[in-house]
């Protein structure tokens, strides 16, 4: 039943995909072969996150504007506000729109250890993106509360607070549990924010590694995925079949649950996204 909904929603799904930059050549190669080929699959968007150390954001920036000249994507440039002035951060606002970039994914970043209460968060950072310039604004948004939250209640009110500044959609924090997905997007009903809430799907092939995130972003691994992967270590084929089969069978539920738009962590790799996309009936356009 699952699948025959699927097929149904052919033609009505929009994704997008997330890149970081690379820190060498051989991952720019890759990088670059991802971006070809999830091209191909016209994407709604596509998003280069910006990570708090210097020279990122110029990369970050780079990244961006050779994705837009080689695909002719619309290409969404990450940008964190803990780390820069409200200067700086209008100065950038108005180069970007003078490069012809008119999407801004606006996140506050992570605070340094040890650092106090941060000047700006995203929703202020929304606000001067939405004084600059009318650009189009994702923020984000975390099903499962943000680990700095008071309160489930307090994070989703900062969520409303970033959309009532101008954001149009939420992109989610990577979930296993689709439930506390579902539940999250009626929460946001309820509390009035009308924008798209845009589940973020991680396709999981490194399971040790994603047991270290998880724990920092505060997301709960289920202990059924922990048994799928379980005697995976040494076999990473099988490992990305398995995390595959994983997304795909998040992505139907979602669906049926009438979700029409997915953002990939994709972690600059094309392959699983692609696959999951192909069963999305997201399919490079024929002839
Ligand atoms: P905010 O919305 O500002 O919220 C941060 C915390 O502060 C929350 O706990 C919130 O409840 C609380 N809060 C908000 N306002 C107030 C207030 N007035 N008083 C008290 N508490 C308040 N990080 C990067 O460095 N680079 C990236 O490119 C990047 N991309 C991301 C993309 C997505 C889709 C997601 C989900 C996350 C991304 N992150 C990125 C991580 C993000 O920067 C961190 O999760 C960060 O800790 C919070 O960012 P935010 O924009 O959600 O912050």
């Amino acid at each position: 039943a699952l699948n025959q909904s699927l097929s149904e929603l052919h033609g009505q799904i929009n994704v997008s995909f997330e890149f970081f930059p690379p820190r060498t050549s051989e991952m720019e190669t890759t990088l670059w072969q991802s971006i070809d080929r999830l091209s191909g699959l016209k994407p709604k968007f596509v998003s280069v996150t910006y990570g708090a150390n210097s020279g990122e954001r110029d990369r970050t920036h780079s990244i961006i504007k050779d994705i837009k000249e080689r695909t002719g994507l619309e290409a969404a440039p990450h940008l964190t506000c803990i780390d820069a002035t409200k200067d700086e951060l209008r100065t950038i606002a108005r180069d970007y729109w003078e490069n012809g970039i008119r999407h801004i994914v606006a996140l506050r970043g992570d605070l340094p250890a040890g650092s106090g209460k941060p000047d700006m968060y995203a929703s202020d950072l929304v606000a001067l993106l939405r004084e600059e310039r009318d650009f189009d604004i994702s923020v984000a948004a975390y099903p499962e509360v943000h680990p700095e939250a008071k309160s489930a209640q307090a994070d989703l009110i900062n969520l409303k607070r970033k959309i009532d500044a101008g954001a149009s959609r939420a992109i989610t924090q990577f979930f296993f549990d689709v439930e506390s997905y579902l539940r999250f997007r009626d929460r946001c009903v309820t509390a009035g924010i009308e924008a798209e809430i845009v589940p973020g799907i991680l396709p999981v092939s490194n399971f040790k590694q994603l047991q270290r995130f998880a724990t920092m972003t505060n997301v709960r691994v289920p202990s059924w995925m922990s048994n799928m992967f379980e005697g995976l270590d040494d076999d990473a084929e099988t490992r990305k079949m398995v995390g595959a089969n994983i997304a795909m069978d998040m992505v139907k539920i979602l669906c049926r649950e009438g979700v029409k738009d997915f953002h990939f962590y994709t972690l600059n790799r094309a392959e699983m996204s692609y696959a999951i996309c192909h069963t999305l009936g997201v399919r490079p356009a024929q002839g």
